[in-house]
């Protein structure tokens, strides 16, 4: 049974693989690396692809299905691709429309490992990059060549929390013919859907926000099903697949994903206007907090502003390893989007492969701290930063 009436929070719980012969509630495990066939005709008839059928799970698989069904009820898109991580997604994304010669234009304030992507191995295929500075859009136009394919921007960015108007580079897209692509990782389908905004494909980690508790890998690109087909002939050839059981838990994971991207928002919040005021602290950058620069279009297109919060100490990297070292609760550690809070220093980490002026470009000044909120108490949260914070001024 299935409403299209319903509200996302419940077409993710009720969308589900069908039950077997055992109508079990939950969903069970499909390990397996094959499928079976009645006949050789109906073998024939599938491989095909006159009948649909389960192939082999490097294809697809019971368990993978029902995380792209849930992601694209989510998402509002028409079929997706599911990966073994976020990078896979990213990578697929970019691979499966563009070739030798074409040009890729990116924002400037992306993931590290995205950037190494886009900057150190698409010019060894012969697809160049060049980069817009997300606080001008403006920009974008005289960036774009013949040759151009596709845009691909990240908001929030990792780590610095820039914003841009999804629906304005959309029309930039649109007006050249080239395809806007969305990472939507640190907002999440509950807080932003850059589908409905304009964008032609969206990219996710799934290892982050939507596992929610630091288990599992995953990725997945959502889109049109015509641009979805072209991944998944890259991918069924590739082979960056997603594991049946990554699947299952992520499928599991998306039930509570609303109930837990508002807590995280609302405890996140909470601690940015805490810092805000605290004397160690030169800056705080959340995209609900008024001072952010692209306030407006965060409250825009974002339901909320999601578990990320930055901030600059005045006494920069020194300060933010005695922070780091100082802190009790907080777990220091790379990944984000936790149960569990999270603080990390990007300079040194996750940008460190950046050069000193290219994190300077995207905001990754020395002593940025970034804090994934968890879901333990605010209070708890903040009282170990606070006296992390004290500590750090010695
Ligand atoms: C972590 C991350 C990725 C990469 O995802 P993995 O699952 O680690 O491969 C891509 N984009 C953003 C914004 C991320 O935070």
């Amino acid at each position: 049974m299935h409403s299209s009436h319903w509200h996302p929070e419940t077409r993710v719980i009720r969308t589900r693989y069908a039950s077997t012969e055992a109508r079990e509630h939950s969903v069970p495990l499909f390990l397996t690396s094959s499928f079976c066939y009645p006949d050789a005709e109906t073998m024939r008839a599938v491989f095909a692809d006159e009948q649909e059928a389960y192939i082999y799970s490097r294809f697809s698989n019971p368990n993978v299905d029902e995380f792209v069904q849930r992601m694209c009820a989510l998402e509002g898109a028409e079929d997706g691709f599911a990966t073994a991580s976020g990078m896979s997604a990213v990578f697929a994304s970019i691979m499966a429309f563009l070739q030798q010669g074409d040009h890729l234009l990116s924002s400037a304030a992306i993931f590290g490992s995205t950037h190494t992507l886009f900057s150190k191995y698409l010019p060894k295929w012969g697809i160049r990059c060049d980069e817009f500075d997300m606080r001008h859009p403006e920009q974008i136009e005289k960036l774009i060549r013949p040759e151009t394919k596709m845009i691909f921007l990240e908001t929030p960015s990792n780590p610095g929390l820039d914003i841009i108007d999804i629906k304005q580079v959309a029309e930039i897209a649109h007006a050249h013919g080239l395809l806007l692509n969305v990472d939507n990782c640190f907002a999440t389908p509950a807080l932003q859907q850059p589908i409905a905004l304009g964008a032609d494909l969206v990219v996710h980690s799934a290892t982050k926000w939507i596992d929610g508790q630091g288990r599992v890998l995953g990725g997945i690109v959502l889109g049109k099903k015509a641009l979805i087909h072209e991944v998944y002939l890259l991918c069924r050839t590739m082979g960056p697949s997603l594991s049946p059981f990554n699947a299952w838990m992520l499928s599991r994971s998306l039930e509570t994903l609303h109930l837990r991207m508002q807590q995280h928002s609302a405890n996140a919040w909470e601690l940015a206007r805490r810092l805000q005021s605290h004397p160690s602290v030169r800056q705080v950058r959340y995209p609900f907090l008024e001072s952010h620069p692209q306030y407006a279009i965060a409250r825009k297109q974002m339901t909320a502003g999601g578990g990320i919060v930055c901030f600059e100490l005045k006494g920069g990297l020194a300060q933010g390893k005695r922070f780091l070292d100082a802190l009790q609760m907080l777990s220091l550690t790379a990944n984000l989007g936790d149960t569990r809070s999270i603080a990390s220093h990007p300079a040194s980490t996750t940008h460190a492969k950046l050069t000193e002026e290219e994190r300077l470009a995207v905001g990754i000044t020395p002593g940025l701290i970034r804090i994934s909120v968890g879901l333990e108490h605010v209070d708890d949260i903040y009282a170990d930063i606070e006296q992390a914070l004290e500590k750090s001024e010695h």
